[in-house]
């Protein structure tokens, strides 16, 4: 770990995150612009969220399969709107074997149009369906402007595809899907994001409709960190996904798909990380526990190490991720700072006094300073560690919930909304034209976000035309 200070995120926060990805050993360049090289400790948190998410994927009756990394070409121009959102991104590729293809592949950019075709061969009665398969996998979209984990040319994600007999059923699961996301981001990120709908132009490629997760930035930026699709029979028009319903009448399915990918390990990193570093929710940490001895001579260290031992396996033995810091040549001091730095939720602290009193100095990283120091015995230290990784859990919510509302504001004008996305979000009423957005992006750069699913519930006139509006949306600048 470099020794010199990171940026502040006032001074700069996209150095800051992108020396905090680097520094934590997240991530790292590869090669080839734009890509990224996942390293251990950013690959083992990408674990503890696959592992919360699968989880309620199977709770709601879902089940995983892997479809190839190589689509025809001519699949993704079967639906008009997938291939003209998708191609500018496209990786294609022309030679195989040495030899020039008859049709060019594509390397995936998503999984709709190869998934859609072979829902085609099983789907053949109002039987075979629901089918609920999920994806975990990684896709390429040749993108200009890159950075680690928000935006790279090969992310790693899951991609779930549903298809059902009719559109509310298809309707309610990309609902149901939209609710597991918020649900993963709240209770396992700590992340609290807002629930709520796409506008047209903000909608995926190929989409009736288009649902989103949003988040908000340390540096007051949206980002868009899950979305689940309501496909209607776009798909399933263009791939032939047919069945016979109950009155042998042939129909076309209802079809959706939802994603969440390695950007959510961005928003956590840009929600929670403070000026000394990451700061990780213990409920995905993949280490929720560093202990740290703390001895100046060879006697102490006697004295200590034991201590340390046995406590450590108390600790492991009741469940937590834990790591005992045993690096002979590192003070105290530079090991603090270094977990600091990896977001590490709580730190353990064992020296001679501790060993004396049977105690240890427990340290949250949420945090910092003597506020979040505090001594405790070492009986019973499991169910205090456990409480304390719960109090950190919530507190991380709460400080984050607390910091984006604290940046939500409704404008009452068009000059304050402009105001307004400059350092935070705007909620303001709007009337649904694509002109009034448009002009919001031109003006400020900010997009609509979302349409969120709680709305007032009366009427209003929109912030950019004054016409009549039935519904509130929010404006943001966003990654
Ligand atoms: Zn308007």
């Amino acid at each position: 770990m470099s020794s010199e200070k990171l940026p502040t995120r006032n001074e700069n926060f996209s150095e800051w995150y992108n020396q905090i990805v680097l520094r934590a050993e997240m991530a790292d360049y590869a090669p080839v612009r734009g890509c990224m090289v996942v390293l251990p400790y950013g690959w083992a948190l990408w674990e503890n969220i696959q592992q919360a998410l699968d989880r309620r994927f199977k709770e709601t009756g879902h089940v995983n399969a892997a479809f190839p990394l190589l689509i025809p070409m001519s699949f993704l121009e079967k639906e008009k709107e997938h291939v003209e959102g998708f191609s500018p991104e496209l990786a294609v590729v022309t030679i195989g074997g040495g030899e020039k293809l008859e049709e060019p592949l594509v390397v995936r950019p998503t999984s709709e149009t190869i998934i859609g075709y072979m829902y085609a061969k099983w789907i053949k009665s109002h039987r075979d369906l629901p089918v609920l398969i999920n994806q975990w996998g990684n896709v390429v979209r040749w993108e200009m402007r890159t950075k680690l984990f928000l935006r790279t040319l090969e992310f790693y994600w899951q991609e779930g595809h549903t298809a059902h007999a009719t559109a509310e059923e298809a309707q309610e699961e990309t609902f149901r899907m939209l609710g597991v996301y918020a649900d993963f981001a709240i209770n396992e990120a700590a992340v609290p994001v807002i629930k709520g709908i796409k506008s047209d132009s903000e909608k995926f490629a190929g989409a009736v409709q288009s649902t989103t997760i949003e988040a908000m930035m340390g540096d007051r930026r949206a980002l868009q960190t899950g979305t689940s699709h309501f496909l209607g029979q776009n798909f399933a028009q263009a791939f032939g996904i047919q069945y016979l319903d109950r009155n042998n009448q042939l129909q076309h399915a209802w079809t959706t798909s939802w994603g969440l990918s390695t950007r959510m390990i961005g928003a956590i990193i840009m929600t929670h990380g403070d000026d000394q570093g990451l700061i990780l929710p213990p409920r995905l940490a993949p280490i929720q526990v560093v202990v740290v001895p703390i001895y100046k001579s060879e006697a102490e260290k006697s004295l200590v190490m034991p201590v340390v031992e046995r406590v450590a396996a108390e600790l492991k033995a009741a469940g937590f991720r834990l790591k005992v810091d045993s690096r002979e040549e590192l003070t105290p001091g530079f090991k603090f700072n270094d977990w600091e730095m990896r977001g590490v939720p709580l730190r353990v602290e064992i020296g001679p006094k501790d060993v004396e009193k049977s105690s240890v100095a427990l340290a949250r990283r949420d945090m910092p300073g003597k506020a979040g120091k505090s001594f405790v015995s070492q009986e019973g230290l499991a169910s205090q560690v456990d409480g304390m990784l719960k109090t950190i859990q919530q507190a991380m919510l709460e400080h984050a919930t607390a910091f984006r509302d604290s940046h939500i504001h409704q404008p009452g004008t068009y000059a304050e909304l402009a105001e307004i996305v400059q350092d935070g979000w705007a909620f303001a009423w709007w009337c649904g034209d694509t002109a009034c957005e448009a002009r919001v992006k031109d003006d400020t750069k900010a997009t609509t976000r979302c349409i969120p699913l709680d709305q007032p519930g009366s009427r209003g006139e929109c912030i950019v035309c004054g016409k009549q509006a039935s519904q509130k949306v929010y404006f943001a600048r966003a990654y």
